[in-house]
Protein backbone atom coordinates (compact mmCIF):
# COMPACT_ATOMS: atom_id res chain seq x y z
CA UNK A 1 0.00 0.00 0.00
CA UNK A 2 1.40 3.57 -0.84
CA UNK A 3 1.78 5.86 1.66
CA UNK A 4 -0.21 8.52 -0.29
CA UNK A 5 -3.01 6.59 -0.79
CA UNK A 6 -6.11 8.09 -0.37
CA UNK A 7 -10.10 7.30 0.96
CA UNK A 8 -11.67 7.98 -3.07
CA UNK A 9 -15.38 7.60 -4.72
CA UNK A 10 -15.79 7.20 -8.25
CA UNK A 11 -19.75 7.54 -9.60
CA UNK A 12 -20.10 6.46 -13.11
CA UNK A 13 -18.51 3.36 -14.54
CA UNK A 14 -19.14 2.92 -17.87
CA UNK A 15 -16.84 2.73 -21.50
CA UNK A 16 -14.47 5.62 -19.49
CA UNK A 17 -14.83 5.57 -15.54
CA UNK A 18 -14.59 1.90 -15.37
CA UNK A 19 -11.22 1.53 -16.59
CA UNK A 20 -10.43 4.84 -14.65
CA UNK A 21 -11.42 4.00 -10.88
CA UNK A 22 -9.77 0.88 -11.80
CA UNK A 23 -6.46 2.51 -12.09
CA UNK A 24 -6.99 4.01 -8.79
CA UNK A 25 -7.32 0.89 -7.23
CA UNK A 26 -4.48 -0.61 -8.89
CA UNK A 27 -2.11 2.42 -7.54
CA UNK A 28 -3.01 1.26 -4.33
CA UNK A 29 -5.84 3.79 -3.57
CA UNK A 30 -8.97 3.01 -1.09
CA UNK A 31 -12.06 2.82 -3.86
CA UNK A 32 -15.69 2.95 -3.44
CA UNK A 33 -17.81 2.89 -6.99
CA UNK A 34 -21.04 4.03 -7.44
CA UNK A 35 -22.54 3.14 -10.96
CA UNK A 36 -26.61 3.34 -11.46
CA UNK A 37 -27.10 -0.05 -12.91
CA UNK A 38 -25.62 -2.46 -10.49
CA UNK A 39 -24.14 -5.18 -12.43
CA UNK A 40 -21.21 -2.63 -13.55
CA UNK A 41 -19.90 -1.99 -9.99
CA UNK A 42 -20.35 -5.64 -9.04
CA UNK A 43 -18.15 -6.53 -11.80
CA UNK A 44 -16.02 -3.96 -10.87
CA UNK A 45 -15.29 -4.61 -7.23
CA UNK A 46 -14.72 -8.40 -8.25
CA UNK A 47 -11.86 -7.08 -10.55
CA UNK A 48 -10.10 -4.10 -8.58
CA UNK A 49 -11.48 -4.97 -5.01
CA UNK A 50 -12.83 -2.09 -2.86
CA UNK A 51 -16.18 -1.50 -2.00
CA UNK A 52 -19.65 -0.78 -4.15
CA UNK A 53 -22.50 1.87 -3.06
CA UNK A 54 -26.26 1.63 -3.42
CA UNK A 55 -26.18 5.75 -4.07
CA UNK A 56 -23.78 8.27 -4.96
CA UNK A 57 -24.29 10.36 -1.17
CA UNK A 58 -23.21 6.75 0.37
CA UNK A 59 -19.95 6.11 -1.73
CA UNK A 60 -18.85 9.41 -1.13
CA UNK A 61 -19.49 9.66 2.75
CA UNK A 62 -16.03 9.01 3.89
CA UNK A 63 -13.86 9.78 0.74
CA UNK A 64 -11.65 12.82 0.77
CA UNK A 65 -11.74 12.79 -3.06
CA UNK A 66 -15.01 11.87 -5.17
CA UNK A 67 -14.66 11.81 -9.04
CA UNK A 68 -17.37 11.64 -11.38
CA UNK A 69 -17.81 10.56 -15.16
CA UNK A 70 -20.91 10.50 -15.98
CA UNK A 71 -23.16 11.09 -19.51
CA UNK A 72 -24.73 14.80 -19.47
CA UNK A 73 -25.24 17.87 -17.43
CA UNK A 74 -28.94 16.52 -15.95
CA UNK A 75 -27.26 13.31 -15.66
CA UNK A 76 -23.99 15.09 -13.17
CA UNK A 77 -26.90 17.38 -11.46
CA UNK A 78 -28.55 14.27 -10.92
CA UNK A 79 -25.40 12.23 -8.58
CA UNK A 80 -24.61 15.36 -7.06
CA UNK A 81 -27.71 17.61 -5.36
CA UNK A 82 -30.65 16.03 -3.67
CA UNK A 83 -30.40 13.57 -0.76
CA UNK A 84 -28.80 10.75 -2.36
CA UNK A 85 -26.42 13.27 -4.56
CA UNK A 86 -22.52 13.05 -3.06
CA UNK A 87 -22.47 16.39 -1.78
CA UNK A 88 -25.67 15.47 1.00
CA UNK A 89 -22.68 13.67 2.48
CA UNK A 90 -19.57 15.22 1.40
CA UNK A 91 -17.42 16.97 4.43
CA UNK A 92 -15.65 20.46 4.36
CA UNK A 93 -12.83 20.33 2.55
CA UNK A 94 -13.32 17.50 0.33
CA UNK A 95 -12.75 17.53 -3.49
CA UNK A 96 -15.42 16.76 -5.77
CA UNK A 97 -13.39 16.31 -9.40
CA UNK A 98 -16.31 16.38 -12.57
CA UNK A 99 -14.33 13.69 -15.79
CA UNK A 100 -18.18 14.60 -17.69
CA UNK A 101 -18.06 16.15 -21.03
CA UNK A 102 -20.55 18.79 -19.44
CA UNK A 103 -21.62 22.49 -19.83
CA UNK A 104 -19.02 25.07 -18.16
CA UNK A 105 -22.47 26.63 -16.76
CA UNK A 106 -23.62 23.54 -15.05
CA UNK A 107 -19.97 23.04 -13.44
CA UNK A 108 -20.42 26.76 -12.10
CA UNK A 109 -23.45 26.03 -10.66
CA UNK A 110 -22.14 23.00 -8.92
CA UNK A 111 -18.84 24.77 -7.54
CA UNK A 112 -21.54 27.42 -6.06
CA UNK A 113 -23.69 24.89 -4.64
CA UNK A 114 -20.83 23.11 -2.94
CA UNK A 115 -18.92 26.44 -2.11
CA UNK A 116 -21.53 26.91 0.20
CA UNK A 117 -20.69 23.81 2.14
CA UNK A 118 -17.41 23.77 2.30
CA UNK A 119 -16.70 21.56 -0.63
CA UNK A 120 -14.20 21.92 -3.53
CA UNK A 121 -15.22 21.46 -7.06
CA UNK A 122 -12.54 20.80 -10.07
CA UNK A 123 -13.75 20.75 -13.53
CA UNK A 124 -11.85 18.14 -15.62
CA UNK A 125 -13.26 16.82 -18.77
CA UNK A 126 -11.09 14.47 -20.57
CA UNK A 127 -9.48 13.50 -24.11
CA UNK A 128 -8.23 10.18 -25.04
CA UNK A 129 -10.97 7.95 -25.54
CA UNK A 130 -11.64 4.75 -24.54
CA UNK A 131 -8.27 3.52 -25.13
CA UNK A 132 -6.49 6.65 -23.37
CA UNK A 133 -8.58 5.51 -20.05
CA UNK A 134 -7.46 2.27 -20.55
CA UNK A 135 -3.68 2.82 -20.85
CA UNK A 136 -4.37 5.61 -18.32
CA UNK A 137 -2.92 7.85 -20.42
CA UNK A 138 -5.78 10.85 -20.80
CA UNK A 139 -5.52 14.30 -21.35
CA UNK A 140 -7.44 16.16 -18.44
CA UNK A 141 -8.05 20.17 -18.68
CA UNK A 142 -8.96 21.41 -15.57
CA UNK A 143 -11.08 24.33 -14.25
CA UNK A 144 -10.82 25.39 -10.15
CA UNK A 145 -8.54 26.84 -7.58
CA UNK A 146 -4.81 26.23 -8.04
CA UNK A 147 -4.44 24.75 -4.52
CA UNK A 148 -7.22 22.20 -5.23
CA UNK A 149 -5.41 21.22 -8.23
CA UNK A 150 -2.14 20.60 -6.37
CA UNK A 151 -4.00 18.31 -4.13
CA UNK A 152 -5.80 16.61 -6.73
CA UNK A 153 -3.35 16.06 -9.57
CA UNK A 154 -1.21 13.33 -8.04
CA UNK A 155 -3.87 11.07 -7.93
CA UNK A 156 -5.29 12.09 -11.68
CA UNK A 157 -1.90 11.30 -12.52
CA UNK A 158 -3.00 7.86 -12.11
CA UNK A 159 -5.01 7.99 -15.75
CA UNK A 160 -3.79 10.64 -17.26
CA UNK A 161 -0.82 12.94 -18.32
CA UNK A 162 -0.82 16.64 -19.49
CA UNK A 163 -3.08 17.40 -16.57
CA UNK A 164 -3.47 21.09 -17.15
CA UNK A 165 -5.00 23.63 -15.06
CA UNK A 166 -6.39 26.16 -17.30
CA UNK A 167 -8.18 28.70 -15.52
CA UNK A 168 -11.34 29.05 -12.72
CA UNK A 169 -14.25 26.83 -12.24
CA UNK A 170 -15.23 25.79 -16.09
CA UNK A 171 -12.15 26.62 -17.83
CA UNK A 172 -11.50 23.19 -18.22
CA UNK A 173 -15.29 22.35 -20.01
CA UNK A 174 -13.80 25.55 -22.30
CA UNK A 175 -11.37 24.06 -23.13
CA UNK A 176 -12.76 20.02 -24.00
CA UNK A 177 -14.89 22.66 -26.10
CA UNK A 178 -12.19 23.79 -28.04
CA UNK A 179 -11.30 20.10 -28.38
CA UNK A 180 -14.41 18.98 -29.89
CA UNK A 181 -14.65 21.77 -32.31
CA UNK A 182 -11.46 21.01 -33.77
CA UNK A 183 -12.23 17.69 -33.88
CA UNK A 184 -15.62 18.30 -36.15
CA UNK A 185 -14.32 20.23 -38.72
CA UNK A 186 -11.02 18.22 -39.07
CA UNK A 187 -13.18 15.05 -39.45
CA UNK A 188 -15.20 16.41 -42.20
CA UNK A 189 -12.70 17.44 -44.21
CA UNK A 190 -10.40 14.07 -43.53
CA UNK A 191 -14.14 12.44 -44.81
CA UNK A 192 -14.33 14.36 -48.22
CA UNK A 193 -10.18 13.62 -49.05
CA UNK A 194 -10.72 9.84 -48.51
CA UNK A 195 -14.05 9.92 -50.81
CA UNK A 196 -12.94 12.23 -53.50
CA UNK A 197 -9.78 9.38 -53.14
CA UNK A 198 -12.08 7.11 -53.99
CA UNK A 199 -13.82 8.54 -56.58
CA UNK A 200 -10.43 9.72 -58.32
CA UNK A 201 -9.69 5.54 -58.53
CA UNK A 202 -6.05 6.19 -56.27
CA UNK A 203 -4.63 3.89 -54.06
CA UNK A 204 -5.83 5.29 -50.50
CA UNK A 205 -3.51 3.06 -48.49
CA UNK A 206 -0.68 5.33 -50.74
CA UNK A 207 -2.67 8.65 -50.18
CA UNK A 208 -2.24 8.90 -46.62
CA UNK A 209 0.49 6.65 -46.13
CA UNK A 210 2.35 9.79 -47.93
CA UNK A 211 0.25 12.75 -47.26
CA UNK A 212 0.14 11.78 -43.77
CA UNK A 213 3.88 12.93 -43.36
CA UNK A 214 2.84 16.41 -44.98
CA UNK A 215 0.94 18.97 -43.52
CA UNK A 216 -2.26 17.23 -43.89
CA UNK A 217 -1.14 15.08 -40.99
CA UNK A 218 -4.16 14.19 -38.22
CA UNK A 219 -4.73 11.76 -35.24
CA UNK A 220 -7.65 11.36 -36.84
CA UNK A 221 -5.90 10.69 -40.34
CA UNK A 222 -3.91 7.87 -39.06
CA UNK A 223 -6.01 6.48 -36.91
CA UNK A 224 -9.40 6.75 -38.79
CA UNK A 225 -8.35 6.52 -42.47
CA UNK A 226 -8.84 2.07 -42.75
CA UNK A 227 -11.67 2.39 -40.63
CA UNK A 228 -13.83 5.20 -42.94
CA UNK A 229 -12.66 3.28 -45.89
CA UNK A 230 -13.67 -0.02 -44.73
CA UNK A 231 -16.84 1.97 -43.47
CA UNK A 232 -16.78 0.03 -40.31
CA UNK A 233 -17.81 2.05 -37.54
CA UNK A 234 -18.55 0.11 -34.97
CA UNK A 235 -16.25 1.42 -31.84
CA UNK A 236 -15.10 4.61 -30.86
CA UNK A 237 -16.27 7.81 -29.63
CA UNK A 238 -20.23 7.54 -30.02
CA UNK A 239 -22.10 9.89 -32.05
CA UNK A 240 -24.77 9.95 -29.72
CA UNK A 241 -21.94 11.85 -27.11
CA UNK A 242 -20.43 13.83 -30.05
CA UNK A 243 -24.00 15.47 -31.17
CA UNK A 244 -24.38 16.28 -26.94
CA UNK A 245 -20.50 17.86 -26.76
CA UNK A 246 -21.54 20.21 -30.13
CA UNK A 247 -24.70 21.57 -28.49
CA UNK A 248 -22.48 22.48 -26.24
CA UNK A 249 -19.90 24.19 -28.02
CA UNK A 250 -23.16 26.12 -29.96
CA UNK A 251 -24.79 26.91 -26.92
CA UNK A 252 -21.35 28.45 -25.18
CA UNK A 253 -20.77 30.10 -28.79
CA UNK A 254 -24.78 31.92 -28.27
CA UNK A 255 -22.86 33.67 -25.17
CA UNK A 256 -19.73 34.62 -26.06
CA UNK A 257 -20.08 35.40 -29.59
CA UNK A 258 -17.79 33.08 -31.35
CA UNK A 259 -18.67 31.93 -34.92
CA UNK A 260 -18.78 28.77 -35.29
CA UNK A 261 -20.79 28.13 -39.31
CA UNK A 262 -18.34 24.48 -39.97
CA UNK A 263 -18.97 23.11 -36.33
CA UNK A 264 -23.25 24.11 -36.82
CA UNK A 265 -23.04 22.05 -40.18
CA UNK A 266 -21.34 19.06 -39.33
CA UNK A 267 -23.62 18.75 -36.15
CA UNK A 268 -26.31 18.65 -38.71
CA UNK A 269 -24.12 16.25 -40.96
CA UNK A 270 -24.30 13.89 -37.54
CA UNK A 271 -28.40 14.31 -37.45
CA UNK A 272 -28.44 12.62 -40.53
CA UNK A 273 -26.27 9.81 -39.28
CA UNK A 274 -28.14 9.36 -36.26
CA UNK A 275 -31.05 9.04 -38.97
CA UNK A 276 -29.47 6.40 -40.36
CA UNK A 277 -28.92 4.10 -37.08
CA UNK A 278 -25.35 5.33 -36.22
CA UNK A 279 -25.98 7.32 -32.71
CA UNK A 280 -23.58 4.75 -31.20
CA UNK A 281 -20.87 4.69 -34.39
CA UNK A 282 -17.83 6.21 -34.39
CA UNK A 283 -17.71 9.92 -35.54
CA UNK A 284 -15.33 9.12 -38.60
CA UNK A 285 -19.18 7.49 -39.37
CA UNK A 286 -19.45 11.17 -41.11
CA UNK A 287 -17.67 9.58 -44.59
CA UNK A 288 -20.91 7.79 -44.79
CA UNK A 289 -22.99 9.73 -46.30
CA UNK A 290 -20.66 11.05 -49.00
CA UNK A 291 -20.19 7.34 -49.74
CA UNK A 292 -23.66 6.31 -50.02
CA UNK A 293 -24.82 9.24 -51.94
P1 LIG B 1 -21.00 5.54 -20.94
O1 LIG B 1 -20.21 4.32 -21.24
O2 LIG B 1 -22.35 5.68 -21.53
O3 LIG B 1 -21.10 5.63 -19.34
C1 LIG B 1 -21.88 6.63 -18.73
C2 LIG B 1 -21.90 6.34 -17.25
O4 LIG B 1 -22.69 7.33 -16.59
C3 LIG B 1 -22.53 5.00 -16.89
O5 LIG B 1 -21.87 4.50 -15.76
C4 LIG B 1 -23.98 5.38 -16.55
O6 LIG B 1 -24.62 4.45 -15.70
C5 LIG B 1 -23.73 6.69 -15.84
N1 LIG B 1 -24.92 7.55 -15.85
C6 LIG B 1 -25.46 8.18 -16.91
N2 LIG B 1 -26.53 8.89 -16.53
C7 LIG B 1 -26.67 8.70 -15.19
C8 LIG B 1 -27.59 9.17 -14.24
N3 LIG B 1 -28.57 10.00 -14.58
N4 LIG B 1 -27.42 8.78 -12.96
C9 LIG B 1 -26.41 7.95 -12.62
N5 LIG B 1 -25.50 7.46 -13.48
C10 LIG B 1 -25.64 7.84 -14.76
O7 LIG B 1 -20.19 6.87 -21.32
P2 LIG B 1 -18.61 7.09 -21.41
O8 LIG B 1 -18.16 6.80 -22.79
O9 LIG B 1 -17.95 6.47 -20.26
O10 LIG B 1 -18.57 8.70 -21.29
C11 LIG B 1 -18.76 9.34 -20.03
C12 LIG B 1 -18.46 10.83 -20.20
O11 LIG B 1 -17.13 11.00 -20.70
C13 LIG B 1 -19.39 11.54 -21.19
O12 LIG B 1 -19.64 12.84 -20.75
C14 LIG B 1 -18.57 11.54 -22.47
O13 LIG B 1 -18.93 12.61 -23.33
C15 LIG B 1 -17.17 11.72 -21.92
N6 LIG B 1 -16.08 11.22 -22.79
C16 LIG B 1 -16.18 10.01 -23.39
C17 LIG B 1 -15.14 9.57 -24.22
C18 LIG B 1 -15.21 8.23 -24.92
O14 LIG B 1 -14.37 8.00 -25.82
N7 LIG B 1 -16.13 7.35 -24.58
C19 LIG B 1 -14.01 10.38 -24.40
C20 LIG B 1 -13.92 11.60 -23.75
C21 LIG B 1 -14.97 12.02 -22.94
P3 LIG B 1 -25.31 3.14 -16.30
O15 LIG B 1 -24.23 2.10 -16.37
O16 LIG B 1 -26.38 2.80 -15.34
O17 LIG B 1 -25.85 3.50 -17.66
Amino acid sequence: MKATSRKVAFIGLGVMGFPMAGHLAKAGHHVTVYNRTASKARAWVERFGGRMAHTPAEAAAEAELVFACVGNDNDLRQVTLGDTGVFATMKVGTIFVDHTTASAKVERELATYAGERGIEVLDAPVSGGQSGAENGTLAIMVGGKPEVFARAEPVMACYGRAITLMGPTGAGQLTKMVNQICIAGLLQGLAEGLNFAMRAGLDVERVVSVISKGAAQSWQMENRWRAMVEGSFDFGFAVDWMRKDLSICLEEARSNGALLPVTALVDQFYAKVQKLGGGRWDTCSLIKLLTDS
